[in-house]
């Protein structure tokens, strides 16, 4: 598959299949380039990489990196300029990120700053980078114990997702990915969603091909109306309150974001509920879709008020006494609500 994402007059490429990666050699000219890989993925997908280094004739520097969130810094920034630097890289060179969001999101940090931008090509290796942080332009490293702290919005040249990458994948990893597809649906297609409670009777038997491209396309679309978050983009953060709370008070620790995001999901659909908005057998329906999903527990000590509250005000979505949240009026339908803080916490206490 071929998805065009349109930027207002740009457009690039987001191409989705299997053992795609000769794609590239069509993408690039022979400037060179840094390819930032994830450790992990170089050895279990050695072969694909050597092959896509034999493709290409530029001179090539390879970068492995570990990939955790400590890796998503501006000291790790640093290394990767310094890098470019030596190599006399220019404007016209070329940044390739292989592996998933923490690559993605450094990666895409270094080539939207170096030289004011170089060419960047995105190959996202998990799930979750296929079908979210590839897409829509946003790079970031963490900073003083902030998530995305230090960022901005940068559309790369291309995107590859090489559906083969996830065979691999560990089972919380790709459930973390399924978390924010099974949001996509919930947002705005019903289909989606009941064709993945389909897919979770099959469990190894994923058409990865199909979540991926309806992802890709419903990402791309809300993303093109605003590129730079100013509004309809804020759709995207179904369930993210809730996920950022939970991730908060467990430090980043406990629960992997697609997790969270789970929970975000079945949270904002009882908050929804609660305040009418929902009707019951929708609410089920999501409630029985997440409970066919292994997911970690909401541990007890999460459930303090205090700590939970000064969580949610952390959230930058806060507008007064209110809180900005996004609720399911039904599967494949969503608004965007104000929301007292008392109702919000009250979903999460219980
Ligand atoms: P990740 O990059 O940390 O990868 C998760 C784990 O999977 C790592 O251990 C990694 O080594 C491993 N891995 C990667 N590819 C693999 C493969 N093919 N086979 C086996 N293991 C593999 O995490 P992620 O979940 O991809 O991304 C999370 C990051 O993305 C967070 O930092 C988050 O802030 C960011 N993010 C960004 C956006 C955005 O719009 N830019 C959106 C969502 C999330
Ligand atoms: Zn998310």
């Amino acid at each position: 598959f071929k998805i065009n994402a349109k930027i207002k007059d740009r457009s690039y490429p987001i191409y989705i299949g299997n053992d795609n990666l000769d794609i590239l050699s069509k993408l690039i000219d022979k400037s060179p380039i840094i390819i930032v890989v994830d450790e992990k993925v170089f050895k279990l997908h050695k072969n694909k990489l050597t092959n896509l280094k034999k493709l290409i004739k530029n001179k090539v520097e390879i970068i492995e990196l570990t990939a955790d969130e400590q890796t998503k810094s501006l000291k790790k920034a640093e290394e990767l300029y310094h890098v470019a630097a030596k190599n006399n890289m220019t404007r016209s060179s070329w940044f390739l990120a292989i592996g998933g969001g923490v690559i993605g999101d450094l990666t895409g940090m270094v080539a939207s700053t170096y030289m004011r931008g170089t060419n960047l090509i995105h190959i996202p290796t998990t799930l979750l980078a296929q079908v979210d942080s590839s897409i829509g332009g946003k790079v970031a490293v963490n900073y003083e114990g902030y998530k995305n702290l230090i960022g901005s919005f940068y559309q790369p040249n291309a995107v590859i997702a090489d559906i083969d990458f996830l065979e691999t994948l560990p089972k919380r990893e790709l459930v973390s990915g399924l978390a924010e597809v099974i949001k996509y649906g919930i947002l705005c297609d019903r289909e989606l969603f009941y064709f993945i409670k389909d897919q979770l009777l099959l469990e190894n038997q994923w058409n990865f091909k199909k979540l991926v491209k309806k992802s890709c396309e419903i990402k791309t679309n809300i993303v093109a109306k605003d590129e730079f978050d100013k509004g309809t983009r804020m759709l995207l953060n179904l369930g993210h309150t809730f996920a950022h709370a939970l991730e908060g008070v467990t430090e980043y620790r406990y629960f992997k974001h697609g997790e969270a995001v789970m929970w975000g999901l079945v949270l904002s659909a009882n908050l929804s509920y609660n305040l009418g908005i929902l009707a019951e057998k929708e609410l089920i329906e999501i409630k029985n879709l997440l409970n066919s999903i292994d997911l970690p527990k909401i541990p007890q000590y999460v459930k303090d008020k205090n700590l939970l509250f000064s969580h949610l005000l952390h959230d930058k979505k806060k507008n007064g006494n209110k809180l900005t949240v996004i609720l399911p009026e039904k599967i494949g339908e969503c608004r965007i609500y104000q929301c007292s803080l008392d109702e919000v916490l009250k979903v999460l206490l219980e």
